[in-house]
């Protein structure tokens, strides 16, 4: 997987399609991510000494790595990243758009 914690993205189908958020969660066994404000579900929960009355919490649930796509946080737009190796060895992650270093 090329996109990582922190990174912006765009949900490019299902529900929430054209929503931008940031990755809260990247599960790399099960190819899935977590995306702030993305694929909200509202579980119901107990009453407990918190909160006396229960309630709803919301929740992002994870979604398919598949069904996103990363947002290039200096051109703006939906891309793919490129990885290329420096003369030392490390590794980053360039725009396929602007050619830029994407985590910078
Ligand atoms: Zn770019």
């Amino acid at each position: 997987m090329r996109i990582k914690k922190g990174d912006t993205v765009e949900v490019i189908s299902g529900k929430d399609k054209g929503k931008r958020g940031e990755i809260l969660k990247v599960i790399p066994k099960k190819d899935r991510v977590i995306v702030e404000g993305v694929n909200i579900v509202h579980r119901h929960v107990s009453p407990t000494q918190d909160m006396p009355q229960g309630g709803i919490i919301e929740n992002e649930a994870a979604i398919h790595a598949s069904n996103v796509q990363l947002v290039c946080p200096r051109c703006d737009e939906k891309t793919r990243a490129g990885v290329e190796y420096l003369e030392d060895g490390k590794k980053v992650r360039k725009c396929k758009k602007c050619d830029e270093d994407i985590d910078k």
